[in-house]
């Protein structure tokens, strides 16, 4: 077991709150949903508000899974909701969202993992915002191509997956889900519909070599993966996964020109960088790609 790295200073959380932000913070407190925003206290959170950006969790806030370097909840789920996908809509478009994230715990209880759910709330936000765009960050759905069949066809802006880690250390930190697997869903995610760009993430600093991560890179390439995003890991709690290493902004920024070498058409690389931080421009630039 390493010893406990020190937080560097490049790790803050900015302060700054502006209007759209203070608005939606109300408007969430008259409903009871779930944004990953507040529950995972993203430090991301003044800006992509700022910015009418926001996730949302459906399928309840207890997950089947219990990934080493997450903070939700672990169990059995709640019953499912059948109205969720209308107020994840009408939260959305009382906060006049520009673009809309959807993810969900692991619903490995469900036949079919949440698709359906997942599907209808792209539907809802959709009838009532149609310039919002819409982002689906998917769990692996056990490898079921008829769960994923259902989400693609609910054409969403973008089809986010992410495979949180490189190989080596994909068993170690997520709970079931495999890195070989998560590649074959953005594999057929792109064959099923070529013109919905995808997406994945990789969070750095829970004992990954350099190499690894460029090989992690290669292989997202070779499924035609069109985004990326990498951030540093943050430990949520003494009880999960130490993190190894504080990767500094200059290693960030070398990391993105090696994606960016790679043909990913967008790349956001930094520290306090999340999946779906900055996500209305990875839409602007994957339709110019
Ligand atoms: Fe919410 Fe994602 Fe932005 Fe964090 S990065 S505030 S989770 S939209
Ligand atoms: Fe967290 Fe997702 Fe893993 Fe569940 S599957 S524990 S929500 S990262």
């Amino acid at each position: 077991k390493t010893a406990k790295q020190p937080k560097p200073d490049w790790i803050r959380i900015k302060l700054t709150t502006g209007d759209n932000y203070q608005e939606i913070k109300s408007m969430m407190r008259s409903k009871t949903l779930h944004t990953v925003c507040e529950e995972a206290r993203c430090p991301n959170i003044y800006e992509c508000w700022a910015n009418r950006t926001a996730t949302f969790m459906i399928l309840g806030d207890i997950c089947t899974r219990a990934c080493r370097f997450c903070a939700v909840n672990t169990g059995l789920p709640t019953e499912l909701d059948l109205q969720e996908p209308e107020r994840v809509a009408e939260a959305a478009e009382g906060m006049n969202l520009r673009h809309c994230v959807v993810t969900s715990v692991a619903r490995d209880d469900l036949a079919d993992g949440g698709a359906q759910i997942f599907a209808e709330t792209v539907a809802a936000i959709r009838k009532r915002l149609p310039l919002c765009s819409v982002e689906v960050l998917i769990p692996d759905f056990l490898g079921e191509r008829n769960s994923l069949e259902i989400v693609m066809n609910s054409n969403p802006d973008i089809l986010n997956h992410n495979i949180e880690t490189v190989e080596r250390m994909s068993d170690r930190v997520r709970a079931k889900a495999k890195y070989r697997r998560s590649m074959e869903l953005l594999r057929r995610a792109k064959e099923m519909k070529p013109d919905i760009p995808t997406k994945s993430s990789i969070m750095l600093g829970v004992g990954e070599e350099w190499d690894e991560i460029l090989q992690a890179m290669d292989d997202l390439r070779a499924v035609n993966c069109d985004i990326l995003t990498l951030g540093q890991y943050l430990q949520p709690s003494p009880k999960h996964l130490n993190v190894e290493k504080y990767y500094p902004p200059e290693e960030f920024a070398l990391l993105k020109e090696e994606g960016l070498k790679r043909g990913f058409s967008h790349v956001e690389s930094a520290p306090l960088v999340r999946s779906s931080y900055r996500a209305h421009e990875q839409v602007k630039s994957a339709a110019q790609a």
